[in-house]
């Protein structure tokens, strides 16, 4: 792969003319528009066949793709669902918005603009945009999803939102990296707003890493709709249920259907075994 190759590759195919120019002479660059590896899209910015069409969107609307978009461009966690709308960074000087463009929300980070010199945010750039595009649980869930992958440090959050208000800054204090998919954060999110006491990603003997352990014997495993298809899962799902029930664990298998559509009912099946005191019953002597 070569340069410039890889610089396309590293910027989702949409890339300014600048930076093509640091790799390649201006001949070169029209040589690749004339047979077709490259594109204008607008003065100043290229793309390869490649290219994601977000990105060419956000370019030509005058900005950098951010938000929601970008987040999930980068590999995070963003809130499944029909998004018509492409999430735009505004560009300053004379990348203004085009306030008229249909199919596009700006998006932005509060008291700051960084320089759009690319035509996909960076993962913090990102965030900052999206809190006024998401729900704080689903913010909590893509600051969860960018901690344990390692985009940002836990510290860094409370830094990089000090300019956010009150009720933005408040949802560092739910945030935890540990946190393997996305329906999990909401999970643990909404059980712990509601005053359930639960630990994340607890090993336990003889089963093995539970995704929310409650009280003693209380085990909810969250199956999030990018990691459980397949019969493999599936069998190595029961497998898990069956030795925890052997161990006298109570386990509560929750769907991402269950999560999203109808939470109200798992809540409440939920908090009848909290209620019923189970969670907190020894477990007997092995
Ligand atoms: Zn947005």
């Amino acid at each position: 792969m070569n340069a410039v190759e890889r610089l396309m590759g590293e910027q989702f195919g949409v890339v300014r003319a600048a930076a093509l120019l640091r790799y390649l002479d201006r001949s070169t660059l029209r040589a690749l528009v004339r047979t077709g590896q490259a594109r204008q899209v607008i003065h100043g910015w290229y793309a390869n066949a490649d290219a994601d069409m977000r990105a060419i969107t956000a370019v030509r609307a005058g900005g950098a793709l951010t938000c929601l978009d970008a987040l999930e461009l980068h590999g995070i966690w963003v809130p499944h669902g029909e998004r018509a709308v492409r999430h735009v960074r505004p560009g300053s000087g004379a990348r203004q918005p085009r306030l008229s463009i249909s199919g596009v929300r700006y998006c932005e980070p509060v008291g700051c603009r960084p320089p759009t010199a690319r035509a996909v945010d960076s993962p913090i750039v990102a965030m900052l945009s999206a809190t006024e595009c998401c729900s704080a649980e689903e913010f909590v869930a893509i600051c969860d999803s960018m901690l344990h992958q390692g985009f940002v440090e836990r510290d860094e959050l409370d830094q990089l939102l000090s300019a956010y208000p009150a009720r933005i800054r408040s949802l560092v204090n739910w945030c935890d990296g540990r946190a393997e998919s996305g329906t999990e954060s909401l999970v643990r999110f909404r059980l712990a707003r509601a005053g359930v006491k639960l630990r994340p990603q607890v090993t336990v003997v003889g089963i093995g890493k539970v995704d929310l352990l409650i009280g003693r014997r209380l085990i909810i495993e969250v199956d999030s709709r990018e990691y459980h298809g397949g019969q493999e899962p599936y069998q190595r799902d029961r497998r898990r249920d069956r030795r925890s029930a052997g161990r006298s664990y109570i386990v509560v298998r929750l769907t991402y259907a269950d999560v999203m559509f109808h939470w109200d009912e798992a809540l409440e099946d939920i908090m009848q075994i909290i209620r019923r005191r189970e969670h907190l019953r020894p477990l007997p002597a092995r």
